[in-house]
């Protein structure tokens, strides 16, 4: 027989005092949240019925859509992409997968191995894609289904013609499908106006509640080509149709994440309360502070003014000093937790849900500063600090 291990106790594992998450996901839970998260209820029944019926009614007001067609998943933001195109790709689709970085990728990847015929549009490095640079792959390449992100966390690139962009592709009859994993609820989206056919979200981002549950909307039109597909898609999990049974008709496909589905609830019932308007506005001014304060400091960030993402900041690693550094420095002395990247010579700030709120701006600002500086760059920190409260004031009166 195998004998049992001996492991530490998780708060052995555990850091003594909880490190502040300003990384790019998961994101810091409200205490409503967490609390959610505790408890385990019937995954069928009257209650859980309600739950979902009030998750999807919250849902359709954060993706802004009157479809129907509101799915959950229990698996990462990754699996409601991959639940996205299981659904609208198979063998033979063509698709047009629109890359400012890893996510675009990560599309493309999934889309091949359905079986699609992928073609992707690598938008340089910090640029935001352009219309124009669609419109000739429209005309070209025949897409039937279109992939992009609004936020681009990996690269820090926020994809501001994005309602151009999604609009012309539905005039070609193009089915548009969005990544809004890290941008949801942080900044404007309208899945309908904009004539979206599928968004995908997370729970551990913009909407600050755990990594493992996620939420995924399919307009009509996309619901019909789910409907009339010539054969199921290969993942059961993932096949929407089975996941209507538990989302829309109260019965079973898998059990579902019971506690992640009461803190996403929970999660979406702050939003509705806060309003979608106010969140807009407080992302805005918290992340548009910490930037002013980054760069009062001496630092820079990543990418330009008119494609930057305000969800995820990204910095760029000054000479002499190794991002990696940077990250584990910060972590350890000032227990904040911040992201390095995937190729990049940058480290990444989130400003998605909790992570914007004055508080951990000021502590994450000021961590960031002194670490550089631990680390031997030529920083001023008061003046980034000082900056950081200038620009909240300013934006309060403005
Ligand atoms: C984080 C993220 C994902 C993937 O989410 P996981 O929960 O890590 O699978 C996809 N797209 C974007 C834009 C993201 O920020």
């Amino acid at each position: 027989m195998i004998t049992a291990p001996q492991v530490d106790s998780l708060n052995l594992v555990l850091p003594s005092e909880p490190l502040l998450m300003m990384g790019a996901g998961p994101v810091p839970i409200p205490h409503s949240v967490a609390q959610a998260n505790s408890i385990v209820i019937n995954h069928l029944g009257d209650t859980m019925a309600k739950v979902i019926h009030q998750m999807k009614e919250m849902a359709r007001y954060v993706f802004q859509t009157e479809s129907r067609w509101i799915l959950g998943v229990a698996g990462p933001g990754s699996a409601a992409m991959e639940m996205s195109v299981a659904n609208l790709v198979y063998p033979g689709t063509r698709v047009l997968c629109v890359c400012n970085g890893y996510f675009g990728k990560r599309f493309a990847d999934m889309s091949t191995r359905l079986g699609g015929v992928v073609e992707t549009l690598n938008v340089p490095d910090g640029e935001a894609a352009q219309v124009a640079a669609v419109r000739e792959h429209l005309e070209r390449f025949k897409p039937e289904v279109l992939t992009i992100a609004q936020g681009e966390t990996s690269s820090t690139v926020f994809n501001r013609h994005l309602p151009q962009i999604t609009r012309m592709a539905a005039e070609y009859g193009c089915y548009v499908i969005v990544d809004a994993v890290c941008t949801l609820s942080t900044m404007p989206l309208e899945m309908d106006n904009w004539k979206i056919d599928a968004v995908v979200s997370g729970g551990q981002k913009g909407l600050s509640s755990i990594p493992g549950v996620s939420l995924i909307a399919f307009s009509e039109r996309a619901w019909d080509r789910i409907n009339s597909r010539p054969a199921a898609p290969p993942h059961w999990c993932l096949d929407a149709k089975l996941a209507e049974n538990f989302w829309h008709n109260a019965s079973y496909h898998y059990t579902a994440p019971v506690s992640g589905i009461l803190a996403l609830h929970e999660a979406l019932h702050l939003v509705c309360k806060e309003t979608l308007e106010a969140r807009f506005e407080r992302h805005l001014r918290c992340s548009l502070g910490l930037q002013r304060g980054i760069e009062a400091m001496g630092l820079s960030l990543f990418a330009p003014a008119e494609s930057r993402l305000n969800s995820v900041v990204g910095i760029n690693v000054p000479d002499g000093i190794k991002g990696a550094d940077i990250c584990k420095q910060i972590s350890l002395k000032y227990r904040v937790e911040i992201a390095g990247s995937f190729g990049l010579n940058i480290v990444r700030i989130g400003q998605m849900g909790e992570q914007c709120r004055e508080h951990n701006l000021f502590r994450t600002l000021h961590a960031l500063g002194s670490t550089m500086k631990d680390l031997g760059a030529d920083v001023d920190v008061a003046s980034g600090v000082a900056e950081l409260e200038r620009g909240l004031q300013h934006s309060i009166s403005a």
